[in-house]
């Protein structure tokens, strides 16, 4: 008989998965077991109790990523860089992010808290839900996450060993390359309709956005401001009325602190431009309530727990702030457009049936895309931002 060691790196089978959980329910349970990923680049366990219905949750990584039709090798190390971003954001954002029960580096997999009486929070709002906490806890995520892990609160020698920790070049090459270059030029994993290839192309002979675009690529390669998410878009968080959870941090680096928020913004715009009326209205309050919770908390942090050196500066954190603020244009920027028209779309958009309709939100897309990068600058408030989706 031969037995694949259970610590060399395999797809986990469902009984191998029922076996890693067993500890976690009472000795007997009667577990069943499911594969509920989308598989592109990790398997997703459910581990289940018959009777209850109580789960678990096993992620595991593949070791590379399906991406049309190909494959392309993708480190393992990845699981154990979730893993230690959801516990130490959780540290600071406890409600926020899903428990962890285990993590195994070999195997590439993290076991967690069940999230499944919560939905997506990209499908529910598509379906049209309000998500009533969903700003205010982001918002809260992002201050305390961010602020916790920046040289604003760690002492430097703590915060080195961090970003050192979380160095996680694969994963920060893929967003280098599909957010803030190939979208931008004619290259082959840019993917849109044949009505949108003029204002593509307006992009790509663009060359003020391009240079921006490029400023804002090297501040997401240069800048150790705080352990980042990484990819905090609406697929990434589980919702309900009463609660958010924030997952799926396998792309956690030192970056930037404008890229979270940016990229959340930018996914809410995405959402706005499908809706009309009091459907945009909440958008656009969620929008707004996401940097004034993030600005407000951050302040309070600043002034409770920060580092003195920095708190004694008059005018520093407003500066630090306003930093922020304008990365964070620019980045939603970018997300906009290249969930538009490059490799990875988002389903608010690629999702509208009406042709005419589609065509017409993704130029509305690229347009505030384009107005976010090339005007982050003037732009001075968050409510400019939510009046290029009330004027559409
Ligand atoms: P990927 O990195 O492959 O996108 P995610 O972490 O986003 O993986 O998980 C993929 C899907 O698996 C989620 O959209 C969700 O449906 C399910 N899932 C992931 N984590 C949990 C969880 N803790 N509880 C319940 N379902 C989960
Ligand atoms: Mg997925
Ligand atoms: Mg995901
Ligand atoms: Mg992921």
């Amino acid at each position: 008989m031969t037995t694949t060691a259970i610590s060399t790196y395999h797809a986990l089978t469902e009984a191998e998965a029922i076996a890693l959980a067993a500890g976690l329910f009472p000795a007997g349970t009667d577990l069943e077991c499911q594969e509920i990923g989308d598989g592109n680049l990790n398997y997703v366990y459910r581990v289940s109790d018959r009777a209850s219905g109580k789960g678990v949750i096993i992620k595991q990584a593949l070791p590379y990523a399906k991406v049309v039709g190909e494959s392309w090798p993708l480190t393992l190390k990845r699981a154990a860089i979730e893993a230690a971003a959801l516990r130490k954001h959780g540290e600071y954002a406890t409600d926020l992010v899903p428990e962890v029960y285990g993590t195994d580096e070999e195997l590439a997999y993290t076991i967690m808290e069940d999230l499944s009486h919560l939905t997506i929070a990209r499908e529910g709002l598509i379906q049209g839900k309000e998500y009533p906490k969903l700003s205010n806890d982001i918002g809260e995520y992002l201050a305390q996450t961010l602020f916790h892990t920046s040289d604003f609160a760690l002492h430097p020698f703590e915060k080195k060993r961090l970003a050192a920790e979380f160095s996680n070049p694969e994963l920060c090459k893929i967003t280098e390359d599909l957010i803030f270059t190939d979208p931008f030029f004619d290259y082959e994993t840019n993917d849109f309709e044949p009505e949108l290839r003029q204002t593509v192309e307006a992009i790509w002979h663009n060359d003020r956005l391009k240079l921006e675009a490029a400023k804002l690529k090297r501040s997401f390669l240069t800048e150790a401001e705080a352990l980042l998410h990484g990819d905090l878009h609406t697929g990434s968080i589980f919702a309900d009325d009463n609660e958010t959870k924030v997952i799926d941090p396998e792309f956690a680096f030192y970056g930037p602190i404008g890229f979270d928020v940016g990229l959340f913004i930018a996914n809410l715009i995405a959402q706005g431009i499908t809706r009309n009326g009091d459907g945009r209205g909440t958008i656009v309050g969620h929008i707004e309530n996401t940097w004034q919770v993030f600005e407000t908390r951050f302040t309070e942090l600043w002034e409770n727990e920060g580092i003195e050196d920095f708190k004694k500066v008059p005018g520093y954190r407003e500066s630090v702030l306003d930093k922020v603020f304008k990365d964070t244009l620019g980045f939603a920027g970018c997300e906009l457009i290249r969930r538009t028209i490059g490799l990875a779309h988002v389903k608010d958009l690629d999702g509208i049936e009406d042709a005419a309709v589609r065509i017409e939100s993704k130029k509305q897309a690229l347009r505030i895309g384009e107005t976010l990068i090339l005007k982050r600058s003037e732009l001075t408030s968050i409510q400019d931002v939510t009046a290029l989706l009330k004027e559409l």
